[in-house]
């Protein structure tokens, strides 16, 4: 009774109040500022797309490249002449950053009011009332074991595709990487709880779920694992295309590719981080596979699924990286012929063990490195992409060509992109079409009748 009547103040003061979220980062960030707006609007308060008149502004920054963390700081160095007009809005910062450096920002820009991590979004509407009545600093950075927001649905905005979190955390701990350190361990939610949003995805007009996990193949409940979880968001009606990101190459097992074998509606794309091609940085990366088992898992990979497509990360210069050792990269990139990476230039983390090796590699280095590995991915998406003209591929409408509004951009089960000229079809139909050319990294093709 008494939290009820608590509830119902803190909505009562948020009523005509409105928030403005803006995301840095990956796919989880989208998804927890999805958290995060269910949170708000359930106290009361309205998204507006508009920064000025919002009351409160929230940024879900990231921490796993230095960019990403100065782009926040400038862009929050900007607000705070906004908060100086406004001195009753809210400023917080959320996500990665925020557990990671909440030291410094509380003493580098004070005129933070709210610091979160991303374990402590459920306490938003509590956090922000009592900023609201006491004018001090919030900060709350606890990791939790457990936390999945299992019970929270998102506030998702209206589309194709719908992301849906199914793990948290990860214990992988690759020498280069901050998420163990700002995400916490791994934790799953139950396979019972992600039917039961996936199905509410479906009710929603979503037709395409994407399962995310920062080291999505590592889900294990009591009920099964990752091939379980797959199985049984397949068989929901309605569910036409089912994709999973990050796998870690490790936990790719027979059973996995199987259930991808078995069902139609499983994308034939697995995204498969190679991240570097020699052994020696593998293992100062802490990547638990050597560069022959990387080639094998991609022989079995392809033996199961051949037109399975593969798309990749890479980091050049990490600490130590020899020039033979990059060499050893580009081969892996020559003999996999990826159809799409990620690549960048390795970016000292603090905290990190690989932050505290003592062989950094020069600027100029790593930016030469960078672009030839470009230049050779370029080639390869190409070569991918050629392969398909001539094949007729199933593609879901998604929305007008950038280039043309006689056209429509679909991707194909294996996530490439296509252009092809409108007829009679609607955004959200599965069509076929004739793949007539490929440029770049887009597919150009005709609808089949
Ligand atoms: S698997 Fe490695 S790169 Fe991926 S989130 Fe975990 S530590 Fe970071």
């Amino acid at each position: 009774m008494e939290n009820n009547s608590i509830e119902l103040h803190n909505k009562l003061d948020s009523i005509n109040k409105k928030y403005f979220i803006e995301t840095y980062g990956c796919q989880m960030n989208v998804y927890d500022s999805e958290l995060v707006a269910t949170q708000l609007e359930n106290s009361g308060f309205e998204k507006t797309e508009n920064i000025e008149i919002a009351d409160a502004i929230f940024l879900n920054t990231c921490a796993i490249r230095d960019k990403a963390e100065e782009t926040v700081h400038n862009r929050l160095s900007n607000l705070h002449n906004l908060k100086k007009k406004k001195p009753g809005m809210i400023l917080g910062v959320l996500g990665c950053m925020a557990q990671n450096l909440k030291n410094e920002l509380l003493e580098s820009k004070p005129f933070v009011d709210v610091i979160l991590g991303p374990d402590s979004y459920r306490r938003i509407p509590e956090l922000i009332q009592s900023r609201t009545q006491e004018n001090n600093n919030i900060v709350d950075t606890k990791l939790s074991k457990f936390e999945v927001y299992e019970d929270l649905y998102p506030s998702r905005n209206e589309g194709i595709n719908a992301w849906i979190s199914i793990m948290r955390g990860c214990d992988k701990f690759c020498t280069f990487c901050i998420v163990p350190f700002t995400r916490g361990r791994e934790r799953s939610s139950s396979i019972e709880s992600i039917v039961e949003e996936a199905k509410k995805c479906v009710a929603e007009g979503f037709i395409e779920i994407t399962l995310l996990g920062q080291n999505v193949n590592s889900y294990r409940t009591p009920e099964g694992a990752f091939p379980e979880l797959l199985k049984e968001i397949a068989v929901i009606p309605g569910v036409k295309r089912i994709r999973y990101t990050s796998p870690h190459p490790q936990d790719i097992d027979d059973d996995l590719l199987q259930v991808m074998k078995d069902f139609d509606n499983i994308c034939n794309h697995i995204h498969l981080p190679l991240q570097a091609g020699a052994d020696r940085i593998l293992k100062r990366m802490n990547r638990t596979y050597t560069k022959v088992e990387f080639l094998n898992l991609v022989d079995k990979i392809r033996k199961y699924m051949p037109d399975c497509s593969l798309s990749t990360d890479v980091i050049v210069g990490f600490p130590g990286e020899t020039d033979d050792e990059f060499l050893e990269t580009l081969d892996v990139i020559e003999k996999v012929e990826f159809n799409s990476a990620f690549m960048f230039k390795y970016s000292s983390r603090p905290g990190t063990k690989a932050s505290e090796y003592t062989d950094q590699i020069d600027e100029n280095i790593k930016q030469t490195r960078l672009e030839s590995l470009i230049l050779l991915q370029k080639e390869k998406t190409l070569i991918a992409n050629k392969k398909l003209v001539g094949t007729v591929q199933e593609v879901i409408v998604e929305k007008e060509s950038k280039k043309s509004e006689h056209q429509w951009a679909g991707r194909t089960n294996g996530n490439t992109w296509v252009v092809f000229d409108k007829s009679n079809e609607s955004i959200k139909d599965i069509i076929k079409v004739l793949i007539t050319d490929a440029r770049g990294i887009t597919l150009f093709g005709q609808r089949e009748n």
